[in-house]
């Protein structure tokens, strides 16, 4: 695509990249496909191809975008499908990180789109307050269903659904030592959502972790990635929170070798991989934030087949395996997880339309809750139709969302592993035993 940025506008490393992007993209339309808010709505505008243009536009004029084009941007999920699907390697994945960040900057929201972005960005990153939060909004939720007749009350409904199942949690993370021959030291990533609301996925994986011959630390003072905020286009802030992941990362490794910085959560797993072109201008961060990115791993990937312990159980169940979109489109890691699984023993299903996203995205399902909840109730009804006795996933925001609305238990990967070799069964499927 043709561009006109001036030779000024292209001095700016940020434009620079999404001025290549841009160029690189051929308009062939291939991508519209697979991006789930153009199936939804059918909007070119909702597509990526639509959103370049307005992208483009919105750059190239270096002003404040109009209502309508962050209408648009807002509603991509940065879920990657397109990515996936280019053939022509557009770099999509900036270029909207970009976009977002030009749009918070320019732009002013309405005073109740303002508050909620801030309330979530003040309060999820944070253990301690998203704990907080969960719990009055558990007392809150029977308000879920008058709250969503109210107009613009779906984002409040949403955040009620939430917290409703919710069952907090503000246990330590603890590290672990390698059981049997030791092979080596890996840092597991805290990070902030997960261990509130699923802590027995880390508890999992530092288990499987430490059969596999691994010593499991954790970084003292860790926080959020900076994923959340990254998302909302609050680019000072996100950039706050992966300077300090760097620093704390960088201390836990000059304390020891360090084979692999593990992530259970795929959402964060893209941001941390993205460290190194984040902080690619900083010469006090570049290096270190590059080799926070090449030590990161996702579990699944980590564990490569040679690695995971034999088997001690067969539970010769049928798992249904959903791929969420920042492992499988952020992070190109496809086959690993389904891999893992069948040689733990467990029969793999996978979904019709697997490529489109559950809906979840970060804080999109609160902020889009309108698309959210049709994408979400999409890909449940696949997933359920597969008769599974279990869904796996590698992201909690995907089993968060999955959950709300199946009977189906939902878990993590890593805790099917665990159970497979020597662990126990899974928090969720041992509680929906109990219930049956
Ligand atoms: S990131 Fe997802 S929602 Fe956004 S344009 Fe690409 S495919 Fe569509
Ligand atoms: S598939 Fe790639 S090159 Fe084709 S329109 Fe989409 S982004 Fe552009």
């Amino acid at each position: 695509m043709k561009t006109g940025f001036t030779s000024e506008q292209l001095a700016d490393p940020a434009t620079a990249a999404s001025e290549k992007a841009i160029r690189t993209c051929v308009h062939c339309g291939f991508c519209t496909a697979t991006c789930p808010t153009y199936v939804l709505l059918g909007d070119e505008r909702d597509s990526p191809r639509g959103r370049i243009v307005l992208i483009k536009e919105m750059l190239e004029k270096n002003q404040a975008p109009t209502p309508e084009v962050v209408t648009h941007i807002d509603r991509c999920l940065s879920c990657l499908a397109c990515t996936t699907t280019c053939p022509s390697g557009v770099d999509y994945m900036h270029l909207i990180d970009h976009a977002r960040v030009h749009v918070e900057e320019t732009h002013k929201r309405s005073f109740a789109d303002r508050t909620l972005r801030w309330a979530l960005a003040k309060i999820l990153p944070y253990p301690s307050r998203f704990s907080a939060a969960l719990h009055l909004g558990r007392l809150a939720s029977p308000l879920a269903g008058l709250t969503a007749k109210l107009p613009g009350g779906r984002r409040i409904a949403a955040l009620l659904r939430t917290a409703r199942g919710a069952r907090p949690s503000t246990a330590k993370l603890e590290g672990a030592s390698a059981t049997g021959a030791r092979r080596g030291r890996v840092i597991l990533q805290g990070g902030c959502v997960e261990p509130v609301m699923r802590p027995e996925f880390q508890a999992a994986t530092a288990r499987l972790l430490t059969r596999c011959g691994y010593d499991v630390v954790r970084a003292s003072n860790e926080g959020c990635c900076g994923s959340l905020v990254h998302h909302m286009g609050r680019e000072k802030e996100a950039l706050a929170f992966v300077r300090h992941s760097v620093d704390v990362w960088s201390a836990a490794i000059e304390a020891g070798d360090v084979d692999a910085i593990i992530i259970t959560v795929s959402g964060c797993g893209t941001t941390i991989k993205d460290y190194g072109f984040l902080l690619r201008n900083d010469p006090d961060y570049a290096a270190r934030a590059a080799r926070i990115s090449a030590l990161a791993k996702d579990i699944s990937e980590f564990l490569t087949p040679g690695l995971l312990p034999a088997s001690k159980a067969n539970p010769k169940m049928r798992v249904a395996y959903h791929a969420a979109c920042s492992l499988q489109h952020g992070q190109k890691i496809t086959s690993q997880p389904k891999q893992l699984l069948e040689q733990a023993g467990f029969e793999v299903a996978t979904p019709v339309n697997a490529h489109l996203c559950c809906g979840s995205a970060g804080v999109y399902s609160v902020l889009q809750p309108e698309i959210a909840d049709e994408l979400g109730d999409r890909k449940t009804a696949s997933l359920d139709a597969l008769n599974a006795g279990v869904i796996a996933t590698g992201n909690v925001g995907c089993a968060v969302q999955i959950s709300a609305r199946t009977g189906t238990p939902v878990v993590h990967i890593a805790e099917l592993l665990d159970w497979a070799t020597g662990g126990p069964a899974p928090k969720a499927l041992a509680e929906s035993r109990k219930q049956r």
